[in-house]
């Protein structure tokens, strides 16, 4: 009697349990009769539920679902796990359902059912998923090992680049940077190893070789403990940007930099040069009697010399630093990174011989009879001289020798060097 009212007390317990949690739990003998169902079950579905079957409560698509379920079970005594769509007062609800076989005390087989209503759950992952497709199609984002290898990258970035997933995961994400940029490439580093948010602009290549330009932003990638796992780039294709900005300091006839750019990029150097007590140079250039060959040969034959003579120029100020410009109609400006005073006095001689060995004929510029140039240089040293030099004023000086080569007979170069 004791051991009675003890097993009866747990399985009050028990009952009481099973009506407090908020999975829907059941039994049904092996006609599909339901011998015992908890209270949320009650509450959803049917009050008075016992001595039932699934055909006198649900419709009849569900209703066969859930039968042919139960036959697995009794069949093939193994649990199943499904999910099933229901609709309760016209409203669609998804559940999960685990059906396993149990044994009564005859040895007859039941099944036994937990089912949770998964509604909100399943309607969350929806627009979790829905968001990420969202991200991977439209966002240009990546991810990286510590090490930059790529671990996860988007399907925005990769139409980007023009590559497949499949090419890039596992790669470290250096394929993707166009070279000379090892520079930005220490300083991304130095950042992000601390743990700090990097933001700058890459020079990118693509599959096909060709360039296109990010603004991106990289940072430290955690998981969801908090445990550093590598690196997240997120970016911004700028490569329209880039070419519009580029245009708009490009001579459009010999590709060279033109008037605008040269203002104000030799206005910065300058004032850098006076702020760092470092040397400037300016070197310039006027092709000889141009009119004359114009005039001779025609305007398009003057354009081509304008081309080569840009081309010769451009292949030896090549150094990084060095900007050759066109700043007029045969007019050359080179701000240049440093040499030693007298190796730039080496230098533009050089150029002037070079140009007159590219021997393109010129009849009207006699006496060399072909295209030739004079140049102009300045060079201020702001580490010696205490003289306040202005951009004006080193033009105006580079100008000047420049006159003086035209003055000594052309083909020539002349220089001052301050101090
Ligand atoms: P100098 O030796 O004193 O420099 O004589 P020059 O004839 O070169 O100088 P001038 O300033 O009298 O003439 C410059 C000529 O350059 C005028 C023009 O016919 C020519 N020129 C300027 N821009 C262009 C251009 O874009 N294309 C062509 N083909 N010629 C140009
Ligand atoms: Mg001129
Ligand atoms: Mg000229």
């Amino acid at each position: 009697n004791k051991y009675l009212r003890l097993i009866n007390l747990e399985k009050d317990n028990i009952k009481n349990i099973f009506n407090s949690i908020e999975s829907i739990i059941f039994e049904k003998n092996i006609q599909g009769t339901y011998l015992f169902a908890n209270d949320a079950f009650k509450n959803i579905f049917c009050r008075d539920i016992i001595g039932k079957r699934d055909t006198q409560i649900f419709n009849e698509e569900t209703a066969y679902k859930l039968i042919n379920d139960d036959m697995l079970v009794i069949n093939e005594q193994k649990s199943i796990s499904r999910e099933i769509e229901l609709s309760i007062n016209g409203k669609k609800h998804i559940f999960s359902i685990k059906k396993f076989p149990l044994h009564d005390e005859n040895e007859d087989i039941k099944i036994c059912g937990i089912s949770l209503d998964i509604t909100k759950e399943k309607e969350l992952q929806h627009k979790k998923d829905e968001l990420n497709e969202m991200i991977d199609n439209y966002i240009i984002l990546s991810y990286t090992d510590s090490n930059g290898m790529i671990t996860d990258i988007s399907k925005a970035f990769c139409r980007l680049c023009g590559y497949e997933k499949y090419e890039l995961i596992g790669k470290n994400h250096n394929i993707l940077g166009a070279c000379g940029q090892d520079d930005l490439l220490k300083e991304l580093w130095e950042c992000i190893e601390q743990n700090n948010v990097w933001y700058g602009e890459f020079k990118n290549k693509k599959k096909d070789g060709s360039i296109f330009y990010i603004e991106s932003t990289v940072m430290p990638h955690y998981d969801f403990k908090g445990k550093k796992i590598g690196y997240m780039m997120l970016a911004k294709d700028i490569t329209d940007k880039k070419i519009v900005e580029k245009l708009s300091i490009t001579d459009a006839l010999t590709n060279l930099y033109n008037r605008r750019f040269f203002d104000e990029v030799f206005e910065k150097k300058v004032s850098i040069a006076a702020r760092e007590r470092t040397k400037v140079a300016l070197f310039m250039c006027d092709i000889d009697n141009f009119k004359s060959y114009n005039d001779i040969y025609g305007h398009q034959m003057g354009d081509k010399v304008l081309k080569e003579i840009s081309d010769e120029l451009k292949s030896h100020f090549c150094r990084a630093g060095d900007f050759v410009c066109r700043i007029g109609g045969e007019e050359f400006a080179v701000i240049l990174t440093i040499l030693g005073s007298k190796q730039l006095d080496d230098f533009a001689s050089k150029i002037v011989k070079k140009i007159e060995k590219l021997s393109i004929e010129h009849k009207g510029n006699e006496p060399f009879n072909v295209v030739t140039v004079s140049c102009g240089i300045a060079v201020v040293d702001f580490e010696t001289t205490d003289k306040i030099f202005s951009v004006d004023d080193i033009y105006k000086m580079s100008d000047d020798e420049l006159y003086k080569s035209k003055q000594n007979g052309k083909n020539r170069f002349s220089s001052i060097h301050i101090p």
